[in-house]
């Protein structure tokens, strides 16, 4: 942290200097000290030193300036720094104006100039203001601040993308949170209408997308080579993985990701069933051990960065990312994963992330605390959603619409859920419309009679109703299945074992698309097994026929 700082202000340059002199002689080694030659130059300094974070523990003003008066200044600098200790430089004639600001402003002391000599007339009174205000002193938060409003689909994005990329961060709400306030003023932008993101160094981010804050935290978010043995698109288990086994056993490994590592994986809460892990570990868990695993290994990671086209030249796959670059590879593996179906009822669209959620469960379920919420869905990740909400949630209604919540969820998630006092399941029931205006309030839902809609007010629901394949990218370069998922390997042969449009005399390996060299695991992959393990066991073994590929060149 820095040293918290001594502000001196006075229009005099001379006084100014004697002051600043005397200051730092006594106090310079624990406390910075800054001057300013007028009210509105010291205000500057003072958002300045907000953003950055750093303390102010006493103010030194002259009354008489010109502009703005010392007492007017102190007034000013009360409402952001209600804390810092407050003493006027005065003249004989400014008495009663020093006094008056006792009462009026919680002056703290006044001195009369000259204050010669220092040792009996000014250190003595700043020494035991200081003592005063150390004992009260309660260091700022010294990482990343993102203030905003709690309704903000934008900052809930800057939210998940921080967890995402394990950046920690303290969110201040810039409706009930003083700091929020304060900060959003120092940097002159209304955070309401867009998050404000302080870093450690007082730089203020407005609305910053997710790859100028890649940039600025100093996560990598561009190739450093036009050419890679190995290409690998999305960052999830099966990815990372690849990674992992492809940079280890000496392929020039790149792998980008459109957000932050880990995937669908990353945004779980708990993950009960991978090898290795018997009390379960956090989706952020397993996506920072292997991140760092991949990264350790020679891997390079770049994040912030989709991948936008593919095209093939000769051998080569060449690869468009978003910031408009190239790159090209002679093994590519599409592990781009699935993404959230969005729930079709008018204005959950305009709601999305203000109340309405897309897996974001972990994220944001603390800012729920207490409060009612809903949970759309039959599947793994929705029981394991409304498990982890119900620990701060007041309570969590699970809408389920099939018959049984049995079919689509582990039996341990079923056990859970009926063990967990205030979660309640409500079987055939679907979304039939939701409600709010800047924010959710409230649902409709239909349950076995579509004629019947039940009102439900919530402050929040999390819905996983399904995933479709992340494939748009890649035009119209490999097969697909009618569901738009990759096929690979056996899966491509057609009217008995010739694969259509294949070059080769071999035939296309387990994970290999209708391309040669370019491989395919994980979701995205047609009938892959959907889960954690099977999309590393993929990722891993995609790597074993890239080397095949490779030697066949
Ligand atoms: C909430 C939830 C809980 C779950 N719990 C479990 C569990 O407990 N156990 C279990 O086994 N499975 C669980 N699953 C399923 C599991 O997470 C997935 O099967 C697994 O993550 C699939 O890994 P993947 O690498 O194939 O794809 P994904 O995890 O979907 O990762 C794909 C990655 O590719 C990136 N990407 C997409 N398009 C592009 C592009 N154009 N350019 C660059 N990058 C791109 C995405 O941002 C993403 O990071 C859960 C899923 C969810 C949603």
């Amino acid at each position: 942290m820095d040293n918290p700082v001594i502000l001196a202000v006075d229009d005099d340059t001379q006084v100014l200097r004697a002051v600043e002199r005397d200051l730092r002689s006594r106090f310079g080694s624990a406390y910075r000290i800054v001057a300013a030659a007028s009210g509105a130059s010291a205000l500057d300094v003072l958002a300045r030193l907000t953003l950055r974070g750093t303390p102010v523990a006493l103010f030194l003003v002259d009354q008489r300036m010109p502009g703005m008066t010392g007492v007017e200044f102190l007034t000013a600098a009360a409402a952001t720094h209600p804390d810092a200790k407050r003493v006027l430089l005065t003249a004989y004639a400014d008495t009663e104006v020093a006094i008056a600001a006792i009462n009026e402003i919680r002056l703290d002391h006044y001195l009369l100039k000259p204050w010669d000599p220092p040792e009996e007339r000014l250190y003595p009174v700043l020494e035991d203001l200081l003592s005063d205000w150390q004992a009260n002193f309660r260091p700022p938060f010294e990482g990343i601040r993102l203030v905003g409003h709690r309704f903000s689909a934008r900052a809930h994005a800057v939210k998940d993308y921080l967890a995402r990329n394990q950046l920690p961060y303290r969110w201040l709400d810039i409706e009930s949170d003083p700091e929020a306030a304060v900060l959003a003023a120092s940097a002159g932008v209304d955070a309401v209408a867009a998050p404000l993101l302080v870093l450690p160094d007082g730089t203020a981010l407005v609305n910053p997308s997710n790859a100028e804050i890649a940039e600025r935290v100093g996560l990598r978010t561009h190739a450093a080579l036009p050419y890679y043995d190995l290409l690998i698109v999305g960052g999830g288990p099966a990815g990372l993985a690849a990674a992992v086994y492809g940079a280890s056993e000496g392929l020039k490994t790149l792998l980008v990701e459109r957000e932050a590592p880990g995937g669908q994986a990353g945004t779980t809460s708990r993950i009960e069933n991978y090898l290795g892990f018997p009390a379960g570990l956090s989706g952020a868990d397993l996506a920072r051990r292997a991140l760092a695993q991949a990264n350790r290994l020679g891997a390079e990671v770049v994040t912030a960065q989709p991948a936008t086209g593919v095209t093939v030249d000769d051998r080569y796959k060449v690869v468009s990312l978003g910031d408009g670059s190239r790159v090209s590879c002679d093994a590519l593996l599409i592990a781009t994963g699935v993404e959230y179906r969005k729930l079709d009822v008018p204005d959950a669209d305009r709601l999305a992330g203000s109340g309405i959620f897309y897996g974001a469960a972990t994220t944001e379920a603390p800012f729920y605390r207490g409060e009612r919420v809903a949970v759309v869905g039959g599947g793994n990740s929705a029981g394991q959603a409304a498990v982890y909400l119900a620990r701060f949630a007041e309570h969590v209604t699970v809408l389920v619409r099939g018959p049984s919540i049995g079919a689509g969820m582990s039996a341990y998630l079923v056990d859970q859920i009926a063990a967990t006092p205030n979660i309640t399941v409500r079987l055939q029931a679907t979304v039939a419309s939701v409600h709010g205006g800047q924010a959710l309030e409230a649902i409709g839902i239909a349950a076995g009679d579509p004629t019947e809609v039940h009102r439900l007010e919530l402050a929040a629901m999390f819905v996983f109703i399904g995933q479709a394949p992340r494939t748009e990218w890649l035009g119209g370069l490999v097969e697909r299945d009618t569901g738009g998922f990759v096929v690979t390997g056996p899966g491509l042969a057609r009217d008995g074992d010739r694969v259509a449009g294949w070059p080769l005399t071999r035939q296309p390996f387990l994970l290999e698309t209708s391309v040669p060299g370019v491989f395919c695991a994980g979701d995205v992959r047609s009938r892959s097994v959907k889960r954690i393990a099977s999309a590393v066991g993929e990722g891993s073994m995609a790597v074993q026929f890239v080397h095949q590929h490779l030697s066949s060149l």
